[in-house]
């Protein structure tokens, strides 16, 4: 188990104040002027040197990231300034996911202060944190800690006294899952409709308002004061190989004791289930299937999550993925094929309907998915529905249309005899099941 003295978010559970004189108490704000006087390239060389891989779900080297933008001032058309932005991705909206409230809400100044450093070290000009629309009690805190910030001179002119200028912003959003895609972020805090654009331009080249800009997790941003203090080293020596640090796990669902944990890296499943969450509901025996990294990776079979390192490469290995770390837990009790029909119409929900097979497909797939649950489909649709899967998968603008495509691919490729036997049991016939087992 990770030992105290090596979490980094020491307030998690909210047991203590979130208010700047208990944050400072905490280790918050501690000379902020002096990890900035490490110097902006230095930052982005110790990030990378910790190994921290973006924990909004897709992975990617944070400190590299941030080596993506522009090093001198840019000059757009006219002679018009080209400042450079941090957007900072708080729109937390994948089911299952719900780690970056736990920040915001108890632990807001590790948000803030690492805001004011990945924007210095990245050249930027303010940092704009775009939450939630429905987390209304966490969007007030977050006020309230930036305008302490502003109060104390820690943010603003001459921030920390380190001379440099740095403004934070947060934006509300207004609740469309599509505005946690960086683009769509973008345009809704332009003001448009949320709806992802095409890249290139990528946004270190072209992002707010045509600004280079870097998005961000929450997580990813709030856990780089503590790096800066403690040493890549320290950070580094979590994880294994390629994934590495501490991390944010938020397990729901049939255990006996959902939470939100920090832990480290690579941990096995079944030791984060036994040591913080009591175990599975009935015992181990009685678990089903696991959806690791929020609703858009596709499920993992009990047997193949069992011994899984809880990180990016072994999640990967069992044909699935760590995600944003949302753990949800299904045991025998579920239905399974109900709750992937569930999800599908999540996804056909909140796609934003630029594409056609996202906006037609992710219906079609939904719809199909209710006749496999009630068992009124035919067999062949089975196949059907996989063919149409891999249409929409890589064929739309944004990552909606995979997300929609593959927790279906992971009940076909492991369920596939419990879709059958709905089939077969509301037709009152057995024999392609017979020729199944044949
Ligand atoms: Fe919109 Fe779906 Fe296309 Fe993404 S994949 S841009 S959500 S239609």
């Amino acid at each position: 188990m990770l030992a105290d003295k090596d979490r980094i978010f020491t307030n998690l559970y909210g047991f203590q104040s979130w208010r700047l004189d208990a944050a400072r108490a905490r280790g918050d704000w501690d000379d902020t002027k002096a990890l900035m006087a490490k110097g902006q390239d230095a930052i982005i060389d110790i990030v990378k040197a910790s190994g921290l891989r973006g924990r909004g779900g897709a992975g990617f080297p944070t400190g590299t990231k941030w080596s993506f933008m522009p090093k001198e001032p840019q000059v757009g058309k006219g002679g018009a300034d080209r400042p450079n932005f941090l957007v900072i991705n708080a729109d937390e909206s994948e089911p299952g996911s719900c780690k970056d409230r736990e920040i915001m809400r108890h632990d807001p100044h590790k948000l803030i202060e690492g805001a004011l450093i990945a924007g210095y070290a990245m050249r930027a000009r303010a940092a704009y944190i775009y939450i939630r629309g429905e987390y209304i009690r966490e969007a007030e805190v977050l006020f309230a800690a930036v305008a302490e910030a502003y109060d104390a001179g820690l943010i603003g002119k001459n921030a920390c006294g380190s001379g440099y200028d740095f403004d934070v912003f947060v934006h509300r959003g207004a609740g469309a899952y599509i505005c946690g895609e960086e683009t769509a972020m973008l345009e809704s805090l332009e003001g448009k409709k949320g709806q992802p654009r095409l890249k290139p331009p990528f946004p270190a080249g072209a992002g707010l308002y045509g600004c280079p800009t870097t998005v961000n997790n929450v997580e990813s941003i709030a856990v780089v004061p503590t790096i800066l203090h403690r040493g890549a080293d320290w950070f580094s020596s979590f994880g294994a190989e390629n994934n590495r640090g501490t991390k944010l796990f938020q397990i729901s669902g049939h255990v006996n004791k959902p939470c939100v944990v920090e832990e480290a890296m690579s941990i096995p499943f079944r030791q984060l289930i036994d040591e913080h969450c009591g175990g599975i509901r009935g015992g181990w025996d009685n678990l089903l299937a696991v959806i690791p990294g929020g609703s858009s990776v596709p499920l993992v079979p009990a047997k193949d999550i069992m011994d899984a390192p809880m990180d990016f490469d072994g999640l990967k290995a069992v044909g699935s993925g760590l995600g944003t770390a949302a753990v949800i837990v299904m045991d025998k009790s579920t239905d399974i094929v109900r709750a992937i029909s569930r999800i599908s119409y999540f996804y056909k929900h909140e796609s934003c309907g630029q594409c056609t097979p996202c906006r037609e497909g992710t219906g079609w797939m939904w719809r199909v998915m209710e006749r496999l649950r009630t068992g009124e489909a035919d067999i062949s649709e089975i196949d059907t529905l996989q063919q149409v899967t891999k249409q929409v998968e890589g064929h739309s603008i944004c990552a909606l249309g995979d997300a929609a495509a593959w927790p279906i691919q992971g009940l076909i490729k492991h369920f596939r005899p419990e879709l059958e036997r709905r089939i077969v049991e509301r037709s009152g016939d057995t024999a392609p099941m017979m020729e199944a087992a044949e």
